[in-house]
């Protein structure tokens, strides 16, 4: 046995004994009784001894990690609009139009009758526009599966983020018109030709009409799978509503803390407050995410914030009003990936006092020209703050996080 006391990090040794003792326990050949007592006696005996002497783990212990375990394992799942009556469906079908007479979609309230005209985020009635519909891979490991999360791409937001990391979807609003009917017949190939895991609908704060429509014709055509609604949380309480009972996984960004920041970078003036509103809405109509036995996630909210350069301490704020006002068994995803991308680092608007060479061209030596946009976040989020948004989670008792896996692989 002296192989097991020769490491020099007592913290894998002391893994190491609980691993050999949960191999021993779980054998249970009967001539093999008696020795297995001796040994398991022998082995406890060194648990002990290991426990006193040994330091804890270099890093905070969590409450529990572990998301394939109960009150969060499934037996089985059924998609919530699987279970809707045709009372009900009918009921929906007739808000959904009602609200593309008047819309009140979004904080914006716009107002529009959108079969007339269309409000901010510039999308009309009849159709929305879509730029990619495809099995997608680049999701939490929970949410893309082996088979891919089938994927819509709306064109158009109703933010007006000036790092936004999707700029030529959201903002040029390219893509192809779809009707709800035609939506639907594409998410029944996602499901019959690409296997996909769930429908996943990108940015569609601003055609949840149109979305709730697409859902109950898919219904119809034998749709079987769980729909993830992907939003900034910029949604009002009446979109919320309307969506209850169709959507199975909210996938909400809380993305900037106080208003200054919100009105400077995502140019909407009430952007936190909704936010709060409307996630504490969707926990109330599916709650914790929840997984099948194949990790598979299939019901609750899995909640992103995208840590930005320099605003960490907003991330902290998030995570903290998270843990003490919605759930602390909240599956959260704080990410790292932040790029500077749309208008962040493009060079400054030149007005007319600028100091013009002869020719018509900028000095060299006005200041403006060395200038770009929104400098602060012209630079990827680093480690510090990552790590900072992470402690502060953990502090406030958050336990529930999509990590790589320690084995380097897939983490499902
Ligand atoms: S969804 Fe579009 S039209 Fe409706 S309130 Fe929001 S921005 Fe205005």
């Amino acid at each position: 046995m002296s192989w097991i006391f020769s490491p020099t990090d007592n913290w894998n040794r002391s893994v190491l004994i609980s691993r050999v003792m949960v191999i021993v326990l779980s054998v249970d050949v009967p001539e093999m009784r008696e020795t297995r007592s001796y040994f398991c006696e022998f082995m406890e005996v060194i648990a002990k001894v290991s426990s006193r002497s040994f330091p804890s783990p270099p890093w905070p212990r969590r409450q529990r990690g572990l998301h394939l375990a109960p009150p969060f394992l499934l037996d089985d799942y059924i998609p919530q609009y699987q279970l809707i009556s045709s009372r009900d469906a009918a009921k929906k079908r007739s808000q959904a139009y009602a609200h593309l007479r008047n819309c009140n979609l979004c904080p914006r309230l716009c107002g529009v009758n959108r079969y007339e005209k269309t409000g901010v985020c510039l999308i009309g009635a009849e159709s929305v526009k879509v730029n990619v519909i495809a099995p997608h891979f680049g999701e939490e490991p929970c949410i893309q599966g082996h088979n891919g999360s089938g994927s819509v791409f709306f064109s158009g937001c109703n933010l007006r983020c000036v790092f936004c990391q999707n700029h030529d979807i959201a903002h040029q609003r390219n893509g192809f018109d779809l009707t709800p009917e035609e939506l639907a017949e594409w998410y029944m190939k996602l499901q019959e030709v690409g296997k996909v895991h769930n429908i996943n609908l990108v940015t569609a704060e601003h055609v949840v009409p149109q979305v709730v429509l697409s859902i109950l014709h898919a219904k119809e055509l034998g749709l079987n799978l769980p729909i993830i609604y992907n939003t900034s949380s910029f949604d009002s309480l009446d979109s919320i509503k309307l969506l209850h009972g169709l959507v199975d996984i909210y996938l909400p960004d809380f993305k900037v803390w106080s208003n200054n920041t919100s009105k400077r970078l995502l140019k909407a003036d009430n952007y936190t407050e909704t936010a709060m509103e409307s996630i504490k809405a969707m926990h109330e109509s599916v709650g914790d995410l929840c997984f099948t036995a194949d990790g598979i996630a299939k019901k609750g909210v899995l909640l992103r914030h995208l840590v930005m350069p320099g605003l960490e301490s907003e991330g902290e704020e998030i995570v903290r009003w998270l843990a003490e006002n919605i759930s602390k068994d909240m599956y959260i995803h704080i990410m790292e990936q932040y790029h500077p991308r749309a208008h962040v680092g493009k060079p400054k608007r030149r007005t007319k006092s600028d100091v013009v060479a002869p020719g018509g061209f900028p000095s060299p030596d006005d200041p403006d020209v060395q200038r770009v946009r929104y400098e602060d976040i012209n630079r990827p989020a680093n480690e510090d703050e990552v790590s900072s948004v992470q402690k502060a989670a953990q502090a406030a008792g958050l336990c529930r996080f999509v990590e790589p896996a320690a084995h380097g692989g897939f983490n499902i």
